[in-house]
């Protein structure tokens, strides 16, 4: 197959951005610090066609749809680091960057849990299928395979975040999706099987579960009170203290009072916004230093690797946005040294969580690490 290689350039604010087409057609963009940065663009593998049978399935006793994606039982397993396909090209690694060097990279899954059109539609009165219409992309933070998001520079902080803002406006004008969520799970024990530092981007053609529990609770805060649910917990928060990690004049990172996780932070801003595209540059830069400052916070809580989830809650394409706003959720299944939260009986049968340590020790914890060199705005 032949490689296309439509590349595309232009120079936005921030890095800047080229994009181009995979050997099977996949898109792949490179966000690049330096504007002198070349790209190769041509994927010269012989790749077959994208398997994307993808479906969603609607789950009539809970009202949540369900993605069955049998494909990716056949992705890629925990491959030796001189074969990682996220690592750029090298003369003995043709790997899915077909670039030698890069800064940031996006490109589409090749395991989508959606993509594309799926299976056709089966609507019965209870058994309800539709496409897993959908998208699903990979984003590399680093082409530096030993690293950690916690270290990375700001300046690279806020190319990743550029990143994000440019998927969520592209996915959110994507026909069938609902809602865009940017992610990063991290380590062996969250079940990543990639090592190499990279988050991903799911377009879900749905509004997901508990999306969809914030906004109806958003809603009925704001019939009974008038007021953003969401502002008044920072409020909250903010007036009690005691579970306040840190904060910046744009950002609040808090235990959340109800938090469900051994360590959970959630990173709010202070002024409401409904999703990353939202952000002010002020917004913006101010992030980098905070995210950077509790990732290496909740890394220091335990003497021990941090398997950790973190999740933008972003309103979805088109609910909800004049009153849902914007969050950073970053949580860990480590409990203890030696030992990880698994989600059991009561969690994974009847969603009802039991934490284990006390949100308020939990941010005591958070505050009494030394970080080992201060942050700063840029
Ligand atoms: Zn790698």
């Amino acid at each position: 197959m032949s490689a296309v290689t439509t590349g595309s350039t232009g120079n936005t604010a921030g890095a800047k951005r080229t994009s181009a087409r995979l050997a099977d057609g996949r898109e792949i963009i490179y966000f690049d610090e330096s504007p002198d940065a070349v790209r190769v663009l041509e994927d010269t593998r012989d790749l077959p066609p994208v398997d994307s049978l993808s479906t969603v399935r609607y789950d009539r006793l809970t009202g949540e749809w369900v993605a069955i994606a049998g494909h990716r039982q056949t992705r890629i397993y925990h491959p030796p680091a001189s074969e990682c396909p996220l690592c750029p090209s090298s003369p003995t690694n043709f790997s899915e960057i077909p670039s030698p060097a890069y800064d940031v990279v996006v490109f589409e899954n090749r395991f989508p849990s959606f993509a594309g059109a799926g299976a056709p539609a089966e609507v019965g009165p209870l058994l309800t299928s539709v496409p897993g219409n959908g998208r699903c992309e990979v984003v590399c933070f680093t082409s530096d395979h030993n690293a950690t998001f916690s270290h990375l520079s700001q300046e690279r902080v806020a190319t990743v975040i550029q990143a994000w803002v440019d998927r969520t406006a592209a996915l959110s004008a994507q026909p069938g999706i609902e809602q865009v969520f940017c992610f990063e799970n991290r380590g062996e024990e969250i079940g990543v099987t990639l090592a190499h530092p990279h988050g991903q981007i799911y377009g879900y053609p749905f509004v997901t579960p508990r999306t969809g529990s914030m906004l109806r609770q958003m809603q009925v805060h704001r019939e009974q009170t008038g007021g953003n649910l969401f502002g008044d917990l920072l409020d909250a928060e903010i007036a009690d203290g005691s579970r306040i990690v840190a904060q910046n004049e744009h950002w609040v990172a808090f235990v959340p009072f109800a938090g469900r996780w051994p360590v959970e932070v959630q990173l709010f801003p202070r002024v409401r916004r409904a999703d990353l595209t939202e952000l002010s540059d002020e917004q913006k830069l101010a992030l980098a230093p905070i995210y950077l400052e509790v990732l290496r916070r909740m890394e220091g809580v335990f003497s021990d690797t941090l398997p950790a989830i973190t999740a933008w809650h972003q309103a979805p394409v088109h609910q909800g946005r004049d009153d849902f706003w914007l969050h950073l959720q970053i949580f860990t299944i480590r409990r203890a040294v030696g030992k990880l939260k698994y989600l059991a009986g009561s969690e994974s049968a009847m969603g009802a969580f039991v934490n284990d340590i006390t949100p308020e020790i939990a941010a005591e914890r958070l505050r009494a690490v030394a970080i080992d060199a201060p942050i700063q705005a840029q």
